[in-house]
């Protein structure tokens, strides 16, 4: 019979094990500079990851509220997942720093910083020398790449192999949770594409350089923006020259997200002719985008339903 001590010993270990959250056991705290790169980590992370997202969809990912309570958020970070190329450069790296966080120092294929631009292939790379005093909040190419939906998985597989080096128990979970919305995905392409045939080859406009990705996916050209330069407010030349080139191309969309201001885009309609669409650059930028999917469907009806409402009033 085992000694009363030692049994009393064992109750009490027994007891402080499973109280204390085992190393294998404990959720990866993972941090999302934009809410795209929240659903993806949810999407693969699943049970085994706490994600928080600091921009709101609402907001412009350029421009998102620095707000002092994120420096927290970032200090308890196990994982940082962000765009890169430039997009959060406006407001995160001081938000980083303040964070005193070790674990967000960049280093090359980091599994704690994770930079979404490393997983896909970047648009309108500019050439020659890039004068950032014109503005262009675009220096390092087009970076609203998630809006391709082939990037999106992209990415989920990176995060993949990434979560995979923190957490291994985990690794088979991941790599299913992956396989899972890739195969979403791509049935959910064939429906996108076959919606949006409407809008092959049509000539589009919009406010910032933020669609050119899904133009591409989905085959539809995007001729110019009311931006002058990403970044840069509509300007009385600009607008004058953009006119008579829509209405030389035909073209009836006007592209904005929810924050731009509607001044511009309605004074260009009207001389156009041309309809205003209000799409959600990124997840919970308009009601029912909650995750991947839900963001595209909802772009592509928009973008149908106006189409076809061009359509019918310029017969
Ligand atoms: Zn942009």
């Amino acid at each position: 019979m085992m000694h009363i001590q030692s049994r009393c010993l064992l109750i009490l270990a027994t007891f402080l094990f499973s109280s204390m959250p085992s190393h294998a056991q404990a959720t990866l705290n993972v941090v999302a500079s934009l809410p795209e790169y929240g659903a993806l980590a949810k999407q693969v992370g699943g049970s085994e990851v706490s994600v928080v997202t600091l921009a709101h969809g609402t907001e412009d990912m350029h421009f998102v509220n620095p707000k002092p309570s994120y420096i927290r958020v970032l200090n308890k970070a196990n994982v940082l997942i962000e765009n890169g190329a430039d997009m959060e450069s406006g407001w995160l790296p001081p938000l980083i720093a303040a964070s005193r966080n070790p674990k967000l120092v960049p280093s090359l294929n980091s599994p704690t910083r994770i930079l979404a631009a490393d997983f896909v292939e970047m648009l309108r790379i500019p050439m020659g020398r890039i004068d950032r005093s014109m503005g262009d909040i675009h220096p390092l190419g087009h970076p609203h790449f998630h809006l391709n939906p082939a990037n999106a998985v992209a990415i989920a597989q990176g995060l993949q192999e990434r979560f995979c080096v923190l957490r291994p128990h985990a690794c088979s979970t991941f790599k299913e949770n992956v396989e899972q919305f890739k195969g979403q995905i791509e049935n959910k392409m064939r429906q996108w594409q076959s919606t949006m045939k409407p809008l092959q080859g049509a000539h589009v406009v919009e406010y910032h350089q933020t669609f050119a990705y899904l133009a591409d996916s989905f085959g539809f050209s995007l001729m110019d923006e009311l931006e002058p330069k990403p970044g840069i407010p509509p300007s009385a030349g600009h607008i004058r020259d953009l006119v008579p080139r829509m209405q030389s191309m035909n073209a009836r969309l006007i592209l904005i997200e929810p924050f731009h201001e509607r001044k511009t885009p309605t004074f260009v309609a009207r001389q156009t002719g041309a309809h205003v669409v209000v799409l959600p650059g990124t997840i919970g930028g308009v009601p029912g985008t909650d995750d991947y999917i839900s963001l595209i469907d909802t772009i592509v009806s928009r973008l149908v339903e106006a189409a076809n409402r061009a359509e019918a009033n310029a017969e």
